[in-house]
């Protein structure tokens, strides 16, 4: 099966439209380390009232925004308490250690959702056994979950713990590097996200389609402090006009549309799940972890195979691949993609359908079309 080939691999990828272009290009050139970037300032104000902050920040990265947040927040020789899957504890955690002087708690959960019980054992249990040994300075949150297939932390729990830690006189801190995801599928306003925390950052980059950039959202305080630690990390921008313009544009525009791509991840999950030889839950929002557990070949072999066929996808941890979907990725695309991962499949396990079972496009219904490639997929296992 030729097809034009569909880059699954992130959501960071997307190029400008033509209308945030305009609005980079016709942005001001103002220097911000004076003060003077308008467009920047208008990023700032607006992130600030839509989550309900006292101030913003605008960063190169979310990563930045994250160590940061950290090294303002915890305090050096602390310890910061976050789940295993958290982009902190997966990808972050050396930085953390080296910048801000934190070490990470990292407690695993079977869902990825950290809740007050979970966080006091983690406190408590150690506190016991070694009570001179550190406190913790900062509980950390995630959300949309990035290594949990974009799995909602949902805003009940978020609220739960926010209450729990004030008790404990210990800081929240938000990556919502995909809460615009989190916004666009559960219908709650980003003012509700932003009181369950004291600070937070969120990414345009991550299915909003700006080419860089990230916000820092907290206390006048706190975003006074970043701002000197952003000079130091050497973040500090000058002419960030355009960037904040593409950002702005990005959030006022784009978020809406992040609907469009959870039921793109949802039509491709559907395929895929409807097949032996794939292991999905149908996805919150626009990751779907695929398992490739069942098929002879290792995950790292499939994603190679899956390129060569024209779709491109990431290899995770344990036996599976994950796909992820944005505005490139239209609905006939994502459902061709899926099919095409099924020829695959099929290719790589001679396996034959059990009798009485339905094929898989007739348990979908009309919604999918059934392409020659499903056809040819049909003989293989029939
Ligand atoms: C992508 C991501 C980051 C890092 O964002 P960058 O802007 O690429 O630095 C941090 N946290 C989470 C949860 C992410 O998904």
């Amino acid at each position: 099966m030729s097809l034009e080939p569909t880059d699954l691999r992130s959501d960071t990828m997307s190029p400008p439209t033509p209308a945030m272009a305009h609005a980079m290009t016709t942005a001001d050139h103002g220097d911000d380390r004076y003060g003077e970037s308008a467009a920047t300032r208008a990023l700032e104000e607006h992130c600030a009232a839509m989550f309900g902050k006292d101030a913003a920040l605008f960063m190169p990265s979310a990563t930045m925004s994250n160590q940061v947040a950290l090294r303002v927040l915890a305090g050096r020789g602390r310890e910061v308490l976050c789940e295993a899957g958290h982009h902190l504890n997966l990808v972050q955690a050396p930085a953390a250690a080296d910048l801000a002087g934190v070490a990470i708690n990292a407690v695993v959960t079977p869902d990825g959702l950290l809740r007050p019980e979970t966080a006091a054992q983690a406190i408590d249990h150690r506190a016991r056994w070694v009570p001179d040994h550190a406190t913790t300075g900062l509980l950390w949150t995630e959300n949309t979950l990035t290594s949990r297939g974009g799995r909602i932390h949902p805003l009940p729990l978020l609220t739960d713990l926010k209450r729990w830690s004030t008790r404990r006189g210990i800081a929240v801190y938000l990556d919502g590097s995909r809460i615009m995801h989190a916004v666009a599928a559960t219908g709650i306003g980003p003012a509700a996200w932003g009181a369950t925390n004291d600070a937070m950052a969120l990414c345009f980059t991550k299915g909003l389609g700006a080419p860089m950039g990230s916000v820092l959202l907290g206390t006048t305080e706190f975003i006074s402090a970043a701002r000197r630690c952003r000079q130091w990390y050497g973040g500090a921008p000058r002419q960030s006009g355009p960037a904040a313009a593409a950002a702005l544009w990005a959030l006022r525009h784009n978020s809406a549309r992040l609907a469009e791509d959870h039921a793109n991840a949802a039509a491709f999950a559907a395929v895929l799940a409807e097949s032996p030889y794939f292991g999905v839950t149908a996805p919150d929002t626009n990751i779907v972890h695929v398992d490739v557990s069942r098929l002879q070949c290792p995950a790292a072999g499939f994603a190679a195979r899956a390129a060569e066929a024209g779709v491109r996808v990431l290899t995770c941890r344990g036996a599976e691949v994950r796909a992820v979907f944005d505005a490139r990725t239209s609905r006939q695309r994502a459902v061709r993609a899926a099919e095409c991962l099924l020829t695959l499949a099929a290719r790589l396990t001679p396996h034959r359908v059990a009798p009485g079972r339905t094929r898989w496009w007739d348990r979908i219904g009309p919604a999918y079309p059934v392409t020659v490639a499903a056809q040819a997929y049909s003989r293989t296992w029939e």
